[in-house]
């Protein structure tokens, strides 16, 4: 079995062909840099569960749209792939007249990523735009959650009609600091008391890592709609381009 793909170079952060293939201990990605050479990981070890989460990803009709409103942030994670707050060029923030068009043009649901959305000092207009456009189905935002350490400006992410949030928790030693991990748990908090579902999304690079998120899990449950976990890989870094990516996938809240 071979699929192909995209991979991103971990020398020189270009897009390089790469693709799936079937081995006899599970499923490698392998990725060939015309400069750098081949590099390979092993990305599952049964192909059953690899097939499934590849048809659930890659092969239903487009659904959602994610929309890059700014490749600006206001954090520094080692872990970043990005290069957000680096020296690398970004594409300009998308103009609301922009973001109407892409609207106007999509039918289903929308994310709002970065970067990190939330340095946008135009992000409620942004949502109540979107909200207008009865074409777009959920609303939601994928954040670092660092702004929304402050109640108040929840309570405004949800009177502008946001549905959802995407919030990424990592443990509080792969945190950028302490602190960013204790604006993370009031985000967690504020969503909860506003009434804004949370999709809690986690990267770790060891096990160990995974207590702090179980006991965030356990004290948000009630709020928190559904949970990715991550494990690091080492792919290295890669200057954004302009992308909006599109994917299907059917477990939203209500
Ligand atoms: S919050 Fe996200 S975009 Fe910002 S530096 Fe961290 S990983 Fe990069």
């Amino acid at each position: 079995m071979i699929k192909k793909s995209i991979g991103i170079c971990r020398v020189c952060a270009k897009n390089v062909p790469a693709w799936y293939e079937e081995r006899s201990d599970g499923i490698y990605f392998v990725s060939d840099c015309h400069v750098h050479g081949v590099t390979e990981e092993i990305v599952e070890r049964d192909l059953g569960s690899f097939l499934w989460g590849y048809e659930q990803e890659y092969k239903k009709g487009a659904s959602h749209l994610a929309i890059p409103v700014t490749y600006r942030c206001n954090l520094k994670c080692k872990y970043c792939y990005t290069m957000s707050n680096s020296s690398a060029k970004f594409p300009a923030d998308k103009s609301l007249g922009t973001l109407k068009e892409i609207y106007d043009s999509f039918e289903g649901n929308v994310t709002l990523i970065g970067g990190e959305p939330t340095v946008r000092k135009d992000l409620f207009e942004i949502i109540r735009l979107a909200k207008e456009h009865s074409n777009v189905g959920k609303l939601s935002l994928a954040t670092n959650g660092q702004r929304l350490k402050d109640i108040d400006y929840v309570k405004k992410l949800a009177g502008s009609g946001l549905d959802f949030v995407f919030l990424s928790y990592n443990d509080k030693e792969y945190d950028e600091s302490i602190h960013v991990n204790n604006n993370k748990i009031k985000a967690l908090q504020n969503c909860s008391e506003c009434n804004i579902p949370v999709w809690l999304q986690g990267t770790f690079s060891q096990t160990r890592q995974l207590d702090s998120f179980v006991e965030a899990v356990e004290t948000y449950k009630k709020n928190i709609f559904n949970i990715t976990l991550r494990a690091v890989k080492p792919i290295g870094v890669r200057e954004p381009e302009d992308m909006i990516f599109c994917f299907g996938y059917s477990s939203l809240p209500g």
